[in-house]
């Protein structure tokens, strides 16, 4: 297939818009899978995909439809249905020349269809507008054509009215494509030219790369080099997705398949990453970005003894998804674990499913991090706040004269007009910053906020469903780093100084003679520490154990105080009803019954069982 016989297209579409009914029925339409098969979805392959509904990991197919006497080679290039993934989006995104736009007939258009809708046009793709579903009583063809001319200036009449699941109509979309999409601009007669854009570990071949080849030919035994790491790799196989591995020898200029080499490591594959042949390098494709995680999680095995067990399965999880990032780290409340570093929150969910899948007993810290960025202005030095203790303290940042950046997003949100007053006021709470507000149609209204990442990732979601009833819908991409007012929290324990038991000289910190227990902080943003502060010595107070003494419980900003509470004594004559004899010993063995499970953690001189860490760490 010479270039001007290939398509390469995308399919882009908010969730169970059809997206992978529609995949389906091309693959079966052009005999690339049976009738059979069909309508189990084959391009979702990963189970938690399944069971959520959504694309993680991209699967592309190829297919060959004939049309006026002619054979075409279509790819179809499949692309992550998640923000979290619009790096990966751009990078599948720019291996076609077209896409699909999906919208349901009687949804309409969703926040999703508008991010992914702007992902395609900066590209300058080709986009047809596909109406789907219909086939349902319910559906709105009509004002679902208004919405695409008010969202995205579409023409009138460019839009296929289609039903993916009934069949109605779908037999234009194949010829659509090759008259509204060229041919991809490839010159096989020069050095070769591959874009890698999706990766995944095969447990019997290694890693496999799908490549769209821009330029030149790739054979199985050339020897190619990758223009990030300049590691260099031996070609093992090349071939199709058809819409499983064909091997087929080469891969021409134009073409989009798998290409299996001595890369060992999926770590080794950078999405958007240029591959050469050695001895000729090209200039590398524009756009490449090396991976970086945007949330940080904490994982610890429950029992220390799981930990080995937990950190084979951890690096299993990872040898398929280069984007993770996984440090060991330490901390004095759970113990040893790691910090893993993921691309979103919904990133961080599916990896933390899939660690569940394997069934094992350890702790995701709820509390996750978001990627901060500290700019040192002398000589424009960043440095990335992962963990509240990569904090600057307060002694060293006026020196040092930076700034404090957190990351920001465009978000995109779409309701019925009735929702308009909850809406507004609810990204004006969150800081949003308003840059977009229009009418889709009579009564659906589209507004885009400049809103910072932290304010969405946690209960925001949660916050738009209830006070739009479930109508209004979400989106966003990154717009990166904005100077901000961040501001660490910590939670401090001290033994008050009327427990004569221990107290020698006043106030004691139990945390480990100063060493602030790294559970214990976050990175906020000034408006939001009153409400943090006061809600975590509450919950402190809530799993702190009633001690022999007084418990005193501060949350600070440094050294000023947020919020505080207490915890009393515990009675002597109450004890010593229910247990008898000697207090101190009695709680020993108390202690030491939990043992296993509920470990416990000895701060200073107050226990503290592990459990309460986890409970703090994970809302509700
Ligand atoms: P995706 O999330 O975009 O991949 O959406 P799916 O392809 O998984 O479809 C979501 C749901 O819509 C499934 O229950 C499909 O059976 C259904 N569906 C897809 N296309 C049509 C259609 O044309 N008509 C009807 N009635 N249902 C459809
Ligand atoms: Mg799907």
């Amino acid at each position: 297939f010479t270039a001007d016989r290939i398509r390469n297209f995308s399919i882009i579409a908010h969730i169970d818009h059809g997206k992978s009914t529609l995949a389906d029925r091309l693959l079966e339409m052009t005999g690339t899978i049976s009738t059979r098969t069909a309508n189990k979805q084959v391009l979702d392959k990963l189970e938690v995909e399944r069971e959520r509904g959504i694309t993680v990991k991209a699967q592309t197919a190829s297919m060959i439809y004939e049309h006026n006497g002619r054979r075409y080679l279509m790819n179809l290039i499949d692309t992550p249905g998640h923000v979290d993934f619009s790096y990966e989006v751009s990078r599948s995104l720019s291996a076609c020349q077209g896409t699909l736009l999906l919208v349901d007939a009687c949804q309409g258009i969703q926040a999703q269809t508008v991010a992914n809708f702007y992902l395609a046009f900066s590209q300058d793709l080709t986009i047809i507008p596909i109406v789907n579903k219909i086939d349902l009583p319910a559906a709105d063809p009509e004002r679902i054509v208004q919405q695409m001319e008010s969202a995205f200036e579409l023409g009138a009449g460019e839009a296929l009215m289609v039903s993916a699941k009934t069949g109605i109509n779908t037999e234009q979309i194949l010829p659509a494509i090759i008259e509204r999409i060229g041919g991809p601009v490839a010159d096989r007669s020069r050095p070769l030219k591959a874009l890698l854009f999706d990766s995944w570990y095969d447990k019997y071949v290694g890693v496999v790369c799908l490549m769209a080849i821009k330029d030149g030919q790739l054979m199985k035994g050339d020897r190619i080099v990758s223009s990030h790491t300049e590691n260099k790799y031996e070609v093992m196989e090349v071939g199709l997705m058809y819409p499983e591995q064909v091997p087929t020898g080469a891969l021409y200029a134009g073409q989009v398949g798998y290409v299996v080499c001595s890369m060992k490591n999926a770590k080794e594959a950078h999405i958007g990453d240029t591959f050469y042949r050695l001895k000729q390098p090209v200039d590398p494709l524009p756009g490449f970005e090396p991976a970086k995680s945007m949330v940080f999680a904490g994982v610890y095995p429950v029992d220390t003894d799981d930990f080995s067990q937990l950190e084979e399965s951890i690096t299993k999880l990872t040898l398929n998804d280069a984007s993770v990032n996984v440090q060991k780290e330490t901390s004095l409340a759970l113990g040893q674990g790691w910090r893993i570093g993921f691309l979103g929150t919904l990133h961080l969910d599916v990896f933390r499913q899939r660690l569940e899948q394997h069934k094992h007993a350890c702790q995701v810290d709820g509390t996750y991090h978001l990627r901060a960025r500290l700019v040192v202005e002398k000589d424009g030095k960043e440095t990335i706040v992962r963990t509240p203790a990569d904090f600057p303290s307060p002694d060293t940042m006026p020196h040092q004269r930076c700034t404090l950046q957190e990351p920001m997003v465009l978000a995109t949100l779409i309701f019925p007009a009735e929702y308009l007053g909850p809406m507004l006021e609810l990204c004006g709470m969150r800081r949003g910053e308003q840059k977009e507000y229009q009418y889709l149609d009579d009564n659906h209204v589209m507004v885009r906020y400049v809103l910072p990442m932290a304010e969405i990732v946690t209960d925001f979601y949660d916050e738009l469903k209830s006070r739009s009833s479930g109508f209004a819908s979400f989106d966003y991409e990154e717009t990166g780093y904005q100077e901000s007012d961040l501001v660490k929290v910590t939670g401090h324990m001290f033994v008050s100084s009327s427990s004569e038991a221990l107290m020698a000289g006043g106030q004691m910190d139990v945390l480990l003679n100063g060493k602030p227990v790294d559970a214990l902080a976050t990175v906020l943003h000034r408006s939001q520490v009153q409400a943090v502060g006061r809600d975590w010595a509450k919950r402190l107070k809530n799993v702190i154990q009633r001690q022999l003494f007084e418990v005193a419980i501060q949350t600070a900003v440094g050294s000023r105080v947020i919020a505080r509470e207490s915890v009393p004594a515990m009675r002597k004559n109450v004890t010593a009803k229910c247990y008898g004899g000697d207090v101190t010993r009695k709680m020993k063995l108390l202690n030491k019954q939990r043992e296993g499970k509920k470990r416990m953690k000895r701060l200073g001189s107050v226990d503290l069982p592990q459990e309460a860490f986890f409970t703090l760490m994970n809302k509700d």
